[in-house]
């Protein structure tokens, strides 16, 4: 297997809880050197100290950092909400209603159009660094649209997400789409998706429902994921923690109560900043869940309608600035805890026998993702081991 070494790193993030005594929460280490062989990392340490490799790349002094795991992604659909973003920012507010556009133009695409759309949305990810993403559907809300929305983002990930219960779409009741979603939508999509997800929120599906939803999906084999507390408080976090999921995601409007039970269960909250900076809303008050101990991870949404943007540089520089997080924790938030959301942990750290998912930034450090916000400095990106990007 050909070996790849990759040195003169000025600042090498592992997020290795090994390193973690005198390299922090990033497991630092300076001056280092990589070496990759076939798609994992094989060696890390001085460059000093570096074995020979089939192929040498100077880094030049500057930082690298594992590849980012967004673990929160809608990449299948077609149209665009730019109106709707544009009357948003001119007054009027966001509701969860204008899923239903995106859902008719998604229905009228072809399997074709989908796949060509999310793989030009995954490659835009992987040149801003993004080396794992996970990928809702959500935008077909029938059997048919569900189950192929799904199929196209098999084809990217293995981490699919069936999001049958985004909005209840026309022409249908709540009580008769609960009885589709957890009846033929549900086996139509369990055989393309990892993950089940619920929109639990006032104007989506109430905490009743997404346990009767989450109960069936996990019966299916699928495991629970859910959207709560992005627009209002309710009792969407509090489930998630009493079913023990990995992960619940938004976490805006939380009350004592929730972060306690987040702190206890030790399920992540993953907060997702570009939605409160395409909305106008408040941001989720990262400080208060991690002085609580809550397990905290960062990701896109990406998605038509309340945040399109793909870059994880954009929600570390948000969380820095506008969460009180700091530099460190947001770049931790956005690797090794977004592996730990989708419950993996082959990737977002760098030590051997991991994935070998490596961004080279043009910096000398991560604080620079914060520091220079707007700015792109992704310099190179390796993906299993194989260079995808270089500039
Ligand atoms: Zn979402």
């Amino acid at each position: 297997m050909s070996t790849t070494l990759i040195t003169g790193i000025g600042e090498l993030v592992t997020n290795d809880p090994a390193r973690a005594e005198g390299g922090g929460l990033l497991g630092l280490v300076h001056d280092a050197a990589v070496v990759v062989e076939g798609s994992r990392v094989a060696w890390i340490g001085r460059a000093v100290d570096a074995p020979a490799a089939d192929v040498q790349v100077d880094a030049g002094g500057r930082a690298v950092v594992p590849g980012f795991v967004d673990s929160h992604s809608h990449l299948v659909f077609a149209g665009d909400r730019s109106a709707e973003f544009e009357a948003r920012m001119t007054g009027e507010p966001y509701t969860a209603g204008g899923i239903r556009t995106t859902v008719a133009a998604t229905r009228a695409a072809t399997d074709e159009q989908l796949t060509s759309h999310v793989a030009r949305l995954v490659a835009e990810m992987r040149a801003q660094g993004t080396t794992s993403v996970e990928i809702k559907s959500g935008y077909g809300l029938s059997v048919h649209d569900e189950a192929r929305s799904l199929a196209v983002a098999r084809q990217f990930t293995d981490d699919t997400t069936f999001l049958g219960a985004h909005v209840v779409p026309a022409g249908t009741t709540p009580e008769d789409y609960v009885d589709l979603v957890t009846g033929p939508m549900l086996a139509a999509a369990a055989p393309h998706a990892r993950w089940i997800d619920v929109f639990c929120e006032d104007g989506a599906f109430d905490v009743d429902q997404a346990r009767t939803i989450l109960a069936t999906g996990s019966d299916s084999g699928l495991r629970g994921r859910l959207h709560a507390n992005q627009l209002t408080y309710g009792g969407g976090v509090r489930l998630a923690c009493e079913l023990g999921l990995v992960a619940v995601d938004h976490c805006t409007f939380l009350s004592d109560d929730d972060v306690s039970a987040l702190a206890s269960s030790g399920t992540i909250a993953t907060l997702l900043p570009g939605v409160e900076f395409s909305t106008r809303q408040p941001y989720p008050d990262a400080r208060r869940l991690l002085d609580a101990g809550v397990r905290i991870a960062l990701a896109s949404d990406c998605n038509p309608g309340s945040c399109f943007t793909s870059s994880m540089a954009l929600c570390i520089a948000l969380a820095v600035r506008e969460m009180r997080m700091s530099p460190a924790e947001a770049l931790h938030a956005a690797t090794a805890m977004g592996a730990a959301a989708l419950d993996r942990d082959d990737v977002g750290v760098l030590a051997p026998g991991k994935v070998a998912d490596l961004v080279l930034l043009d910096a000398p450090s991560h604080v620079h993702l914060a520091y220079r916000p707007g700015v792109p400095l992704v310099a190179g990106v390796w993906q299993s081991g194989r260079p995808v990007v270089a500039r």
